[in-house]
């Protein structure tokens, strides 16, 4: 049985304030049978870290630079988020291949420097509504998730795999249980091929997940936790996700 793992991606969200109550919050509510992570905003991991330290919850960022350091104006090297403490690291999330054209390599070399560092990457991969409608999910997340596979060779084992279907991100449309887990399982076999721990490895669902439909998702076999974006930014609906997983 593989333990669960709900994940808050805050996305552009947050204050100094609002998250102090946020995390107190979900502090207040442990313990949960679940991993738990919150994926914040570059300037709150150093507020976050302080806040969490000694706590079973964890931190990470929404993305990183696929780069060591360098002239890379604006980006942020993984040495610098493995030294606020970072356990995850969010790479290839639909609203950076989309507003950022970040190409299926580009995700695959940000996954292996966030390894390279000691940061589980937790890698999205997804459809949009017309490559559902075309017949083409699982042509798409299975390249999507390929281009990782093979970036991260014998390591590959070691990622968290996010199915985020780009229509339910933000939208309120939730993938049926069924839909989800059929990719899921698309996903898992995927992953047999190329690990030999893929029975342990996490599979989470993405996608307009709430409190109300979190359970039924969950109780998919190869579901094996959430990332949540906007069910994140409130106490009440993240501790009851949390709470609907094992
Ligand atoms: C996300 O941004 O990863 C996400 C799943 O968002 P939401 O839960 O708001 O659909």
């Amino acid at each position: 049985m593989r333990r669960q793992l709900i994940a808050g991606n805050w996305k552009m969200h947050g204050s100094h304030q609002a998250n102090a109550e946020l995390l107190a919050g979900i502090l207040a509510a442990r313990p949960f049978a679940c991993d738990l992570a919150v994926c914040v905003p570059y300037p709150y991991l150093s507020e976050t870290a302080v806040a969490l330290a000694g706590s079973d919850l964890r931190w990470g960022a929404q993305d990183c630079s696929a780069h060591e350091q360098g002239a890379y104006t604006g980006e942020v090297a993984v040495a610098m988020l493995a030294e606020f403490g970072c356990r995850y690291a969010i790479v290839g999330h639909s609203e950076r291949r989309l507003y950022h054209a970040e190409s299926d390599q580009l995700v695959a070399d940000k996954a292996k420097a966030a390894l390279a560092h000691g940061i589980t990457p937790i890698v999205c991969v997804g459809e949009t509504l017309a490559q559902r409608d075309a017949g083409q999910t699982d042509a798409v997340v299975k390249r999507q998730l390929s281009a990782v596979i093979h970036a991260l060779g014998h390591c590959a084992g070691e990622m968290v795999v996010a199915y985020e279907p780009v229509w339910a991100i933000g939208t309120g449309k939730v993938a049926t249980p069924q839909q989800a887990q059929a990719v899921h399982a698309v996903l898992r076999a995927q992953l047999r091929a190329a690990a030999a721990n893929a029975d342990s490895m996490k599979i989470l669902y993405g996608g307009s997940m709430k409190p109300d439909n979190a359970a039924t998702l969950l109780a998919q076999p190869d579901i094996d936790g959430g990332l949540i974006g906007g069910a994140s930014l409130k106490a009440a609906d993240f501790v009851a996700i949390c709470r609907a997983a094992s």
